[in-house]
């Protein structure tokens, strides 16, 4: 089990290594600016791809991981393209959530193509619950995170309809490093003619951003109403 995991304020939780810079590389970023401490618990190895391999993908992890500074990530070890919402899965992802206790959990959103994003979801939102129990084996002492917020990284031509988009022009570089990191996932083998798959990001960016009146943007789902503390947070 994990040594001496730190205490976060967030934890992104990602299919595979990758889903967490695309769906809320900015947010991440800026949570880390403003002092929060933020870690990202991959599931599985992400692999097999077709230009990757287990070694490939650990070093681009590894690269991404530094672009965005993190407070902590881990590699949870489940099975890829196999990727199955079991109770011993929940065991272990509950027991994460016991020692790292954030207080916010952000899980893929949970209507997708990909089975292990959709599994993902399921996954993050019975281990929330479970991570409350008494009486049981999980390590750590009994934990409910507040919220689960949703990011999109969605393997469908969804037109989302997000519940907040968060600014991120002053992060959007970062984010971009962080995910030009993955070269075996996103840049070999794909076409260097425009629209490139970093176009097509920055455009989705972009769109996010004109729906709230600035550059970039990055949006959310949030199945709980949103709390606010004072409506200054609003713009
Ligand atoms: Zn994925």
């Amino acid at each position: 089990m994990i040594e001496n995991p730190p205490q976060l304020d967030a934890l992104v939780i990602a299919p595979h290594p990758d889903d967490a810079e695309l769906g809320m590389g900015g947010a991440i970023v800026k949570m880390l600016s403003e002092g929060l401490k933020v870690g990202v618990l991959d599931l599985t190895s992400g692999e097999p791809t077709p230009f990757g391999s287990p070694e490939i993908r650990r070093e681009e992890t590894a690269a991404a991981t530094q672009a965005l500074d993190l407070t902590w990530r881990y590699n949870a070890g489940l099975p890829n393209r196999s990727l199955e919402p079991t109770l011993a899965a929940r065991e272990l992802i509950a027991g994460i959530f016991r020692l790292t206790r954030p207080r916010w959990l952000f899980a893929p959103y949970w209507e997708d193509a990909h089975p292990d994003h959709i599994a993902a979801t399921a996954l993050v939102e019975a281990a929330r619950f479970w991570s409350k129990l008494s009486k049981t084996e999980m390590p750590g002492d009994p934990y409910h995170p507040e919220r689960i917020y949703y990011y999109y990284c969605v393997h469908l031509k969804l037109t989302p309809q997000p519940d907040f988009i968060l600014d991120i022009s002053d992060q959007w570089e970062t984010k971009l490093k962080s995910i030009e990191a993955y070269q075996s996932q996103f840049v070999v083998g794909r076409s260097a003619e425009p629209p490139t798959f970093v176009d097509r990001l920055r455009d989705e960016a972009a769109y996010w951003g004109k729906a709230i009146g600035c550059r970039y943007g990055e949006p959310f789902a949030s199945r709980e109403p949103i709390a606010l503390r004072s409506l200054r947070e609003l713009f």
